[in-house]
């Protein structure tokens, strides 16, 4: 018996390259969850295979910042050199008819929505060492070498902001991470503060 109705809002983060996307998408093809994707919207170049309004919205920098003025960004960060953005609507919207909604998004943008919804679940996706994510950035083979060096210089700075998330999940293995995100979700459910005004209801009726 499932005791709160109202949607988490689940939010993935860490180090660019540690595999967030990867486990993201483990987590989504599973058969057992009920969980919604925010997709956000980014002025970077789609890669090959990349699908606008399926991994991405893509969009101008124009087109972004101008969304930026009309504040339809629940969070928005540059990242090496492009922005990336959380539309605000749609999320809002889902979490009100009781979805589940994962953001996977980097680290300076889980730290803004820790501000404006301090309610949500925040867990940090962790390489198991520095040589890992280097080989990992290394063999998806969509960045050039300058920008690799870029993303493992700024990892060292963003491994230290895993002590401000409610969990750490390091990505040893893809389903292992995904089994672990799961096995969150389902504890932050039983947890008594999400979940005791409505279980007293129910035992007075
Ligand atoms: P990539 O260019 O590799 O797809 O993404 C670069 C980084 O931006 C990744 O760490 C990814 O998780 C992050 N990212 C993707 N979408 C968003 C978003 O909406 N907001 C923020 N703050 N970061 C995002």
């Amino acid at each position: 018996m499932k005791l709160d109705n109202q949607g988490l809002l689940i939010v993935i983060s860490g180090p660019s390259g540690v595999g967030k996307g990867t486990v993201r998408k483990a987590l989504f093809q599973r058969s057992d969850h009920d969980l919604e994707y925010s997709i956000s919207m980014t002025t970077r170049k789609p890669r090959e295979g990349e699908v606008d309004g399926v991994d991405y919205y893509f969009v101008s920098k124009e087109e972004f910042e101008e969304r930026i003025k009309n504040d339809q960004f629940l969070e928005y960060a540059t990242f090496v050199g492009n922005y990336y953005g959380t539309p605000k609507d749609k999320v809002l919207d889902k979490l009100k008819s009781g979805s589940e909604v994962v953001l996977e998004i980097e680290v300076n943008g889980a730290s803004q929505i820790k501000k404006k919804m301090p309610d949500a679940v925040f867990i940090f996706i962790a390489p198991p060492t520095y040589d890992a994510l280097e080989k990992r950035l290394i063999s998806r083979g969509t960045e050039h070498s300058d920008a690799i060096k870029e993303r493992i210089e700024k990892a060292h700075q963003e491994i230290k902001l895993a002590s401000q998330y409610d969990y750490i999940v390091i990505n040893d293995e893809v389903d292992n991470a995904a089994d672990r995100i799961m096995a969150i979700i389902r504890a932050e459910h039983a947890k008594t503060t999400r979940t005791i005004d409505e279980y007293l209801k129910l035992m007075e009726e």
